[in-house]
């Protein structure tokens, strides 16, 4: 198989797994319980809750350890929309669903909430948040680097502008967490699964006390989230941030291009989202005429994963709400297909992926009767 999918999921990387190992059958005491079982596990979590805070540049007691990126989400938005009980909440029309949904779901309680454009890059603007923000704005949740297209966000000058105007702010910075530098927001959601850790974990970064937890039971977490923790799944965690470098994050961007300028040479081509403030492993391209879910059926016939980008169910086939904000044309916005790459990924995949597409896309459009 080759997996060109990370935006999705990645591959739990060996010596994570080898890490996590002990903490299954033989450090199995639970973190809350007092005997020597118990201290055992407690010492590895707050351990590993220090791996990731000094990763971040935050305090130990602001890692809040969670069930993965979409319970930080909740988490952040809702916590906070609850210690206020009512008022504004900005966020961006390019969100993940873990936020548009929760936020759309505030609605429904009272709470109210813009959506911010964005511009043809899929970038959000200091400006516009600056402009957004109301008397009773309680809280500004804008994405760190985009799921579909991998444009990052300008969240320290977005920062800056809430900071001033005395509004939190939450990032959802899932995709770009050990990829690109974030620490500037009050609330900051990261996952285990797409940074080479194990599915179902993540944490919530919290600076701020005006939260309600949203889970309630023991008193684990600092009081912010109940429940017995995934000792595995948070060893898991922080072994995956320790195994990140510079050189790689390079060498991967470095892929990312000669993929780009290859696929480029298809005629009517094109990347969506900004080429310069971009995740190091996203590739987010348009191939005109050719429709994505072919692609993709037809790349995992030669064993090569990729994604459309946008989870469209198949009855409901609207195109991603990302490519649309981004000024899409639907048609367009179905000739779509995403590429995230990883440390695990070669040269050799790479030239396999361009051979594939090289030959898929003329045959598609060939069969496509709207292509006269
Ligand atoms: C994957 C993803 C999530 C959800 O994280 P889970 O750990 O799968 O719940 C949230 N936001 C973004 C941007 C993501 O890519």
């Amino acid at each position: 198989m080759i997996y060109f999918d990370n935006g999705a999921t990645t591959r739990v990387d060996p010596r994570v797994v080898k890490a996590m190992l002990p903490y299954f059958t033989e450090y199995y005491g639970n973190p809350s319980s007092i005997h020597s079982a118990g201290i055992k596990a407690r010492e590895a979590i707050e351990k590993a809750r220090k791996t990731i805070a000094e990763y971040l540049g935050v305090k130990p007691t602001q890692v809040i350890f969670t069930s993965g990126g979409s319970e930080s989400d909740n988490l952040a938005i809702k916590g906070v929309a609850e210690y206020h009980g009512k008022g504004h909440i900005i966020t961006s029309q390019i969100e993940h669903p873990a936020v548009l949904r929760t936020c759309e779901h505030l609605e429904k309680q009272g709470f109210e909430v813009t959506y911010l454009p964005v511009n043809k890059e899929g970038l959000v603007t200091p400006e516009q948040v600056s402009k957004a923000i109301k008397d009773n704005t309680i809280l500004v949740s804008i994405m760190h680097a985009n799921n579909e297209i991998g444009t990052i966000q300008p969240i320290k000058e977005i920062a800056r502008v809430c900071h001033e105007k005395k509004v939190l702010l939450h990032t959802d910075a899932v995709q770009s967490f050990t990829k690109t530098r974030i620490s500037d927001a009050d609330l900051i959601s990261i996952s285990s699964h797409k940074i080479h850790g194990p599915k179902g974990v993540g944490a919530l970064i919290v600076k701020t006390n005006k939260i309600v937890r949203q889970i309630d039971g023991g008193g684990q977490e600092n009081g912010l989230r109940a429940g017995t923790e995934n000792v595995p799944g948070i060893i898991g965690l922080a072994k995956a941030v320790t195994l990140v470098s510079d050189d790689e994050i390079n060498k991967i961007k470095e892929l990312r291009d000669y993929i780009i300028k290859e696929l480029l040479k298809i005629p009517n081509s094109w990347i969506n989202g900004s080429l310069t403030n971009r995740l190091c492993n996203n590739i987010n391209i348009t191939f005109k005429g050719a429709e994505g879910e072919s692609i993709l059926l037809m790349l995992d016939d030669k064993g090569i994963m990729v994604s459309t980008g946008s989870a469209c169910s198949s009855k409901n086939l609207k195109p991603s709400h990302v490519l649309t904000a981004i000024g899409l044309k639907p048609e367009d916005a179905h000739g779509t297909i995403r590429i995230t790459l990883s440390r695990f990924n070669t040269k050799k995949e790479a030239d396999e992926l361009i051979k594939a597409l090289k030959e898929i896309i003329p045959k598609l459009r060939e069969m496509n009767p709207l292509n006269v």
